[in-house]
């Protein structure tokens, strides 16, 4: 058991609602597009609370919102808890509401206690983790990490045409009463409670999802060259059929590389013939290959088996095969310091909590390579997420809203000397 404070469960519960309204759709999800009239009632609402309470509100260039309650030694760097704000356009109500609310729960149980920190204690909330109105997702974090944005970042327009740079400016103009902050920056260690979007932590009827990192992601265009010819007039000697290559080759990798690695994904998601006619030899097949794995050795020896298995199987069917890497994005391994502090937050309160791996982006990957990071997940019904019917039970919330402030505590006393 754990003496540390009990945070409000019906507060945070109340404010779920408040922000679901903001951009509620008809079917009981939500609409809040990044940078938008909604994101920015979110946003405004969120300083509001914050500033009622009397913590210090931020924001950076790149529009990231930082509600800041400060510590005895002010001047230590904070640790960081929050998550996202923006949704999909058919979005659920706790796809980053969650995090970045039970964020704001915490610094204000630890204002009705009184209770004086090492450091300080920060809310953030990300902008653009959906990346479903401007590409890409995790926007906010990307440049906080980076310190700076991206070349050409001026020229995105978003899927509405609107215009990146415009938007951002106007949401920026939106928050007048926020002090203008520097990208980046350091802090003692970032902790984000999200929904798990997956079926694992309902499956074992586990409160809590103990998120040891975040899997990584590697996109393959495979192209398999064969010869154009007659359908009809060409006997099977004679043919260098490029889809029965490819066929012959998905199906390999779909029979070997999930059933031998359960940690491993491998998704054929599109693929194009050439010249896509119904009475020819396809000349050309050209596929995609979505691969991901916690381990990037592992996804690097996944790579090679990939183009030693298309070699074999194009030259045993008279065609050339060859394989491209389009997007690599090395998997996060969460801090071991932190992920301790998690699981133990979990324990003391008695709830069930198992470690796993976080199959979806977030924000958390990326501070994963500024400092110390680590997640908290919860389950949420189906493993349904970037849906409307997304729900989460009122004590799977209240377990994950109590973990992250007895681990944000912990954290604040352990690495803020750091
Ligand atoms: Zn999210």
């Amino acid at each position: 058991m754990t003496d540390g404070p009990v945070i409000d469960g019906r507060r945070l519960l109340a404010r779920l609602d408040a922000f679901a309204a903001i951009g509620a759709t008809p079917a009981g999800g939500v609409n809040r597009p990044a940078l938008g009239d909604k994101d920015r009632a979110a946003r405004a609402l969120l300083a509001e609370l914050g500033a009622a309470r009397g913590f210090s509100v931020f924001q950076d260039a790149a529009a990231n919102l930082f509600l800041r309650r400060a510590g005895a030694d002010d001047l230590r760097p904070p640790v960081l808890i929050g998550s996202h704000l923006d949704s999909q356009p058919t979005g659920g109500r706790f796809d980053g509401a969650l995090g970045t609310l039970a964020a704001l729960e915490v610094l204000e149980t630890l204002e009705d206690r009184g209770i004086v920190t090492a450091g300080p204690i920060e809310l953030v909330a990300w902008t653009n983790e959906e990346g479903s109105r401007f590409s890409p997702g995790a926007f906010g974090s990307q440049v906080y990490a980076a310190g700076a944005f991206p070349a050409g970042w001026q020229d995105t327009v978003g899927s509405d045409g609107a215009r990146l740079a415009d938007e951002l400016a106007a949401t920026l103009a939106a928050l007048p009463a926020a002090s203008e902050r520097l990208l980046g920056g350091p802090f003692a260690g970032y902790i984000e409670l999200h929904i798990e979007q997956g079926p694992l932590l309902e499956r074992e009827g586990a409160l809590i999802g103990v998120v040891e990192g975040i899997q990584g992601t590697r996109w393959l265009e495979v192209v398999i060259e064969g010869q154009v010819a007659h359908a009809g007039t060409t006997p099977l000697a004679d043919r260098r059929d490029a889809m029965a290559v490819a066929a012959a080759l998905i199906t390999q990798l779909q029979a070997t590389v999930m059933p031998a690695d359960a940690d491993a994904r491998l998704t054929v998601g599109r693929l194009t013939l050439t010249p896509g006619a119904v009475n020819v030899i396809p000349g050309e097949v050209a596929f995609s290959i979505d691969l991901r794995h916690p381990s990037n050795a592992e996804i690097d020896r996944l790579e090679a088996e990939i183009v030693r298995l298309a070699a074999e199987i194009a030259t045993r069917g008279g065609c050339r095969a060859s394989v491209r890497r389009s997007m690599d994005i090395a998997p996060a391994r969460f801090d071991e310091r932190l992920i301790g502090i998690v699981e133990q937050a979990a324990k003391r309160r008695g709830l069930s909590n198992r470690r796993l791996f976080s199959g979806a982006f977030h924000d958390a990957l990326f501070m994963a390579r500024l400092g110390p990071a680590a997640m908290i997940f919860v389950p949420c019904r189906g493993g349904l997420s970037h849906n409307e019917a997304e729900h989460v039970e009122p004590h799977q919330v209240t377990a994950g809203a109590q973990t992250l402030c007895d681990a944000a505590l912990e954290a604040v006393a352990a690495l803020a000397t750091a």
